[in-house]
């Protein structure tokens, strides 16, 4: 699954070539790629038809492209191979072709929806007075955002009975960080995915905080991180940060701090990865 540095890396390259155009037509060409628009297919491409693109919106790992004057989005769904590509009208159709969305200017390219394994798709959804999609309102602003809160994040996290990875993946405390960065994350601020978040102290959270920005502000530099070739962004180049990270997949490889050799451990269905030396379990109390 992309997180939030590969998704924002496909958000700013449909800034840039999708933003401000109106749709001339769009074609379905897999009825399971606008399963989440209940009223179908026809209804999609028809609601679409004539319609001017907005400037593309993340929160989170959620994308949307704003349709003016409807108040209406086309929410994306990545899922595990989507892909959007903008591409010429006249390079052919890709194997995996889902949804094509043609312009009404001379630009010369259209908006490809393409999916191999067709988890993912495109719907449309009203939007609220934010102009986030109904469906996402409940997704909680991520740390990129400029109006996340640091300070209620920490009091959240001393409120609750949970453990520091998973709030860091829960979605109605902090949006887009995935398991990926969650490792990075943790990992550079020492902390165990164990820990009791009611026992952070506040310079304990900013410090997670900031090291999660730094991890997802390195990796959209790069063009996000890329572990699957079927990812790749909006104009077809795969991201290679893969090379830099610290603590994901490095499984009995050394601690780039200490040496000792990382652990795997699985973890609520996926792994955790973790130096067991620099993040030491958290000793039981009470
Ligand atoms: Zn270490």
């Amino acid at each position: 699954m992309p997180e939030l540095p590969e998704v924002e890396v496909v958000r700013r390259g449909l800034e840039r070539w999708v933003a401000h155009r109106t749709v001339a037509d769009a074609e379905v060409l897999h009825p399971r790629s606008v399963r989440r628009h209940v009223a179908g297919a026809d209804d999609f491409a028809h609601r679409l038809k004539g319609h001017r693109v907005g400037v593309p919106s993340r929160r989170g790992k959620y994308l949307w492209l704003p349709l003016s004057d409807t108040g209406q989005a086309i929410l994306a769904h990545l899922g595990m191979s989507g892909q959007l590509l903008v591409q010429p009208h006249t390079a052919p159709a890709e194997k995996h072709l889902r949804i094509r969305v043609r312009f009404a200017d001379a630009l010369g390219t259209e908006l490809r929806f393409v999916d191999q394994r067709t988890f993912g798709g495109l719907s449309l959804h009203d939007t609220t007075p934010d102009g986030l999609p109904d469906v996402i309102a409940h997704i909680a602003r991520d740390p990129l955002d400029p109006l996340f809160d640091d300070e209620a994040f920490h009091q959240a996290l001393r409120r609750r009975r949970t453990t520091v990875k998973r709030a860091l993946l829960d979605q109605s405390l902090i949006s887009g960080v995935g398991n990926i960065y969650a490792d990075e994350a943790l990992w550079r601020a020492r902390l165990h995915y164990d820990r009791p978040t009611a026992t952070l102290t506040r310079p304990r959270t900013m410090e997670l905080l900031g090291h999660a920005r730094d991890v997802m502000n390195a990796a959209l530099a790069v063009g996000g991180t890329s572990f699957d070739s079927l990812y790749v962004n909006v104009n077809g180049e795969s991201g290679y940060f893969d090379r830099s990270l610290d603590a994901y997949g490095r499984e009995g490889l050394p601690c780039k701090r200490c040496g000792t050799p990382m652990r795997r451990r699985p973890w609520m269905n996926r792994s955790s990865y973790f130096c067991p030396k620099c993040q030491r379990v958290p000793r039981v109390s009470s």
